[in-house]
């Protein structure tokens, strides 16, 4: 195996693929690294492909050429109790035509399919080679070391894109050693496979409509929530816990996620169908608190491996942020390797792209957000007093009305308080 490039890439999800693409098509001798068998065999998501204009530059016919499943034309947010809901369902037309607002993916498939994009324009696809660190030379990093001795690879750069646990980056001494369980979220998920037009029946789709469901107050308490997309003929079902909370309640993330499929709004759209697997995966949800340094002498991190994922309410963007700072890291390579310099410094163009990007911007809108996600009455009080209102509003029973924001406010004061009613409103006006 040939053992020094011009640059390596460690992780071959959405950050790094993309990074290698972009940096091969520009003649640059670069190595993508993946411990997988092949690129996307270790990789999940719930999940929803947004936008993602760094690909669409690379690849005009983006949306034609990439291995996707539905697009999305209806999107429902659900507050519910057990066996009570209020469905917030936003559909609109313009979701339903080029350039579409969001697409269900496999990350298998989709995963090998970027690698093999970048491969095909010339680098060098390493898989079943899992990094263990980078080796240094003068200071500066100047290449990676392979588990179990397997050896050494060097260049005079390496973008370290291995997701959310990074060993690179900890290795080149870019994050702390350890992790912060209030900044992480842990998601589950299972395939559940279901005919194509069940699919649609139960969710009011036609051809390859999607649609996309966020479930609040359904984690038992636990700070979190569930979610079902469509594929064209399976579910993605799942659920995304804060780690903290997941772990002081004691309960096991399966336990609550099978609690979730029983609820009887979650039952009927999933029955009869047959899991096909069953994943987990941690996710960076700090976002901006928890970023780490992003470029070292001779090493950039990019993607979930610096906290660029963000969860603001029911939305949740992880792949486009990491193809884009993948995108934004390998122009700063090209950047340092014109100057032939490999210094923090000269590399430092990385994060100044990354400003004139969502990316930046948008975590640090949103780098707030965090807190408005610990507010336990999220996921308990406040989708009951919800469903309460609903209740009231509706039920005819011969009794005396009140006028309705009257009677919700004083169902508010008496479920969660005046104080904790003007905090949380507070606390959602200033942070999302
Ligand atoms: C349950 C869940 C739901 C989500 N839903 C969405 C969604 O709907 N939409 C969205 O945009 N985002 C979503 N995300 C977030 C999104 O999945 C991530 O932000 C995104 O995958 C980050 O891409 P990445 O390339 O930085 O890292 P990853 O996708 O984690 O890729 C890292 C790669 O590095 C490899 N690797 C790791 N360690 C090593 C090593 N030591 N040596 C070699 N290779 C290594 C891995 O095998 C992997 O291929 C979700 C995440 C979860 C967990």
């Amino acid at each position: 195996m040939k053992r020094s490039f011009e640059a390596i890439v460690v992780g071959a999800g959405p950050a790094g693929a993309t990074a290698a693409l972009t940096l091969a098509r520009a003649g640059v001798d670069v190595a993508l690294v993946e411990r997988g068998a092949h690129p996307g065999e270790k990789n999940m998501f719930g999940g929803v492909l947004h936008r993602m204009p760094a690909l669409e530059r690379v690849f005009p016919d983006f949306w034609d050429r990439a291995p996707l499943q539905r697009h999305l034309v209806k999107k429902v947010l659900t507050f519910m109790t057990p066996g009570r809901s209020l469905n917030l369902e936003y559909e609109t037309e313009s979701f339903d035509r080029a350039p579409y607002n969001g697409y269900t993916v496999f990350r298998p498939h989709f995963d090998r399919w970027l690698a093999g994009e970048a491969a095909r324009a010339g680098a060098t696809l390493l898989t079943r080679c899992t990094v263990e660190g980078v080796v240094r030379e003068g200071g500066k990093v100047a290449g990676i070391t392979v588990l179990r001795g397997a050896g050494e690879l060097r260049a005079p750069v390496v973008i370290a894109a291995d997701g959310v646990l990074s060993f690179t980056a900890a290795s080149a001494g870019l994050r702390r050693p350890r992790f912060d369980p209030g900044q992480l979220g842990l998601g589950v998920k299972a395939l559940l496979e279901l005919p194509k037009e069940v699919i649609d029946d139960r969710f009011g789709l036609v051809r390859d409509q999607g649609a996309s469901r966020e479930f609040v107050g359904s984690s038992s308490g636990v700070r979190g929530g569930g979610f079902l997309y469509t594929n064209y003929d399976s579910l993605s079902a799942g659920m995304v816990l804060h780690l903290d909370s997941l772990r002081r309640s004691g309960r096991t993330p399966y336990d609550l996620f099978n609690a979730f499929l029983a609820q009887p709004q979650v039952a009927k759209l999933v029955r009869g169908a047959r899991l096909l697997e069953y994943s987990a995966h941690l996710i960076p949800e700090g976002g901006y608190r928890m970023m780490p340094e992003l470029c070292g002498d001779g090493i950039l991190v990019a993607g979930d491996a610096a906290a660029f994922c963000y969860a603001k309410g029911p939305n949740l963007e992880g792949i486009n942020l990491a193809a884009q700072s993948g995108a934004c890291a390998a122009e700063a390579v090209l950047e340092a390797r014109q100057a032939g310099d490999w210094s923090a410094r000269r590399l430092a163009g990385y994060r100044r792209r990354l400003e004139a990007t969502f990316v930046l911007q948008d975590l640090r809108t949103f780098h707030r957000a965090g807190e408005l996600l610990e507010i336990d009455r999220l996921y308990g009080d406040y989708p009951e007093l919800i469903c309460d209102f609903m209740d009231r509003m509706y039920r005819i029973d011969g009794a005396p009305k009140q006028s309705l924001l009257k009677m919700g406010l004083a169902m508010a004061r008496k479920k969660v308080g005046t104080a904790n009613l003007v905090r949380d409103g507070w606390t959602t006006w200033s942070t999302i």
